[in-house]
Formats: C-alpha cells, sequence, structure tokens
C-alpha cells in the first residue's frame, strides 16, 4: 500500500471513531513509523510502506480509535522544542505549560543567589525542570515526584536533554521531607476538580495517570498543601510558582494572603485566555 493510500485509510478510521484531528493524528503517526517529518511523507505519497510498517501502522491507528493519545502511542511528546519520552505513568506535557517555564525564568534575575536553588513538585515527565535546566546554567534543581515510574521517565529525559548532572530527584510526596530551602519552587500540581474531571475527553480521563490531574474536590488541595511548605522551605525573597485551572485564581490569591508571608501575588494567562500560572513572593 501507498503513504497516501495509507494515510486516507486511517483518516476514515479515526474520522468514523470521532477524533477530532485525523488527518493530523494519522500523519504524526505514520511520521514515526516512516521516520520522516510531515513534508517529506507527504511529497512520498506514492512510496510504498513495508508490510511490518503497515501492520505496526494499522496497530497504532487502532489504539488512537480506542482515544489513547498519539503522545503514549508514539512514546514521545514535544515541549519547550525539546522530544521527551512520555509514557502511562506521566502526563502528556501540555504547551501552556511552557508559560510556567517562561515566568520562573523571567522572575529569576530578582534573585541575588547563583546558582538559583530550585525545587520542582511533581516533576512528571521532567518537562518543566528539564526545560529550564537547558534555558539556563547557573541553576540546582531538585525535583520530586510521588510515582516512581515518574521519575524513572524524568530521570531519562534528564539524560536525553544532556542535564542529567543538574538535576537531582526524590521519590516522594510534595516535599519528600527534603533538608534545606529554595529560591524558586515551581510546581503543575493536579489541579482537575472531580467535577471536571467526569468532563473531560476520553484521552484524558482513560489514559491519562489520575493521580497527576486530580486535585480534591475543588482540585486546589496540591496548591494548598504546597503554599503551607513554601513559608518553611522558600528561602526570604524566594519565589513560588504553581500552575493553576481557569477557575483557582482568587481562591489561590486567598490562600496566599491568608498564610500571612506571601506578597507580589500576580497571575498570568495562557494564549486562550485563562488563568494560567500564580506567582507570589515570600516575605
Ligand atoms: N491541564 C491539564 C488538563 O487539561 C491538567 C493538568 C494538571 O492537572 N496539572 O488536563
Amino acid at each position: 500500500m501507498t503513504i497516501q493510500a495509507c494515510l486516507e485509510e486511517a483518516v476514515n478510521t479515526l474520522r468514523k471513531a470521532g477524533i477530532g484531528s485525523p488527518r493530523l493524528d494519522a500523519e504524526v503517526l505514520l511520521c514515526h513509523i516512516m521516520q520522516a517529518d510531515r513534508a517529506q511523507l507527504l511529497m512520498r505519497g506514492h512510496s510504498l510502506l513495508t508490510d511490518q510498517q503497515l501492520r505496526c501502522f494499522r496497530q497504532w491507528v487502532a489504539r488512537r480509535e480506542l482515544k489513547e493519545p498519539v503522545a503514549y502511542i508514539v512514546g514521545e511528546k514535544e515541549f519547550w522544542s525539546l522530544s521527551f519520552y512520555v509514557n502511562r505513568h506521566v502526563l502528556i506535557p501540555r504547551p501552556e505549560t511552557e508559560i510556567l517555564v517562561e515566568e520562573v525564568l523571567r522572575v529569576i534575575p530578582g534573585i541575588d543567589r547563583r546558582p538559583v536553588r530550585i525545587l520542582e513538585i511533581g516533576a512528571g515527565s521532567g518537562a518543566i525542570s528539564v526545560a529550564l535546566a537547558v534555558s539556563q546554567e547557573n541553576m540546582q534543581i531538585v525535583a520530586t515526584d510521588i510515582s516512581p515510574a515518574a521519575v524513572a521517565v524524568a530521570r531519562q529525559n534528564t539524560v536525553k536533554a544532556g542535564v542529567a548532572a543538574r538535576i537531582d530527584f526524590f521519590v516522594g510526596y510534595l516535599f519528600a521531607d527534603l533538608a534545606g530551602v529554595f529560591d524558586v519552587i515551581v510546581s503543575n500540581p493536579p489541579y482537575i476538580s472531580d467535577a471536571e474531571f467526569l468532563t473531560l475527553p476520553d484521552d484524558v480521563r482513560k489514559y491519562e495517570p489520575p493521580e497527576a490531574l486530580l486535585g480534591g474536590a475543588a482540585g486546589i488541595s496540591l496548591h494548598r498543601e504546597i503554599i503551607a511548605g513554601g513559608l518553611r522551605y522558600l528561602a526570604a525573597g524566594g519565589y513560588l510558582v504553581m500552575e493553576i485551572g481557569a477557575t483557582q485564581r482568587q481562591p489561590l490569591a486567598e490562600l496566599l494572603e491568608e498564610a500571612g508571608s506571601y506578597a507580589n501575588i500576580s497571575c498570568r494567562q495562557d494564549y486562550a485566555g485563562c488563568d494560567r500560572v500564580i506567582l507570589a513572593r515570600i516575605l
């Protein structure tokens, strides 16, 4: 079968299954099998697939038909222009999380200490810590995650990006009994409320790790604990930078104020105009 014919077959299958972007998904899957980019794939539309390539492609299309995310099928997702390994033990990095990385990079010049000591809580695939490490040399990063399987993926990603020497991982809940203090605490904690979870598309709800998504009844229980932990783990003048859900700005700003020691509370929107990152500086 030719590349073009396989793509047509897959697009029809995926469209019938209700997949929102059938052509893009089919092309991305086939690109990985043919080890080509999309332009090359389309230029070579009349080339034939080997039997093995065709068998693999059809298996992958069948998985996508069941709503498995493309990133898990191909084992890879791009974030911060880097390629990350992903599997079902880690949340797939989202483009809007690049804003979290940008905000950390934006506050770093306001910190006098070098290397800057950074703590990431809930590292998952390691995307945030790796993006920070490749963006700036003078940084010492500690990253925690409750899932040993996630930490294994994150470690692979630090090696892949060539920054393994600058990120230390610990398996444990939130602050994982760490010693010492940090200049920045950054986190994309689980923040989906119980009610919102039920409305998520199958791709997310059935395949991504619930422990990376569910943030308690209102979705902010992890933020609440991180805000409390920041009082102990942030050095004076340090920053807390967290990703949030679109409706969580106000309750979190209130929690930060009630905690007593945070100032300069601000929020940044994502490109869809939703509140996405909350920041505060500790006094
Ligand atoms: N943004 C993710 C989603 O839409 C949730 C990420 C999280 O809970 N930290 O599914």
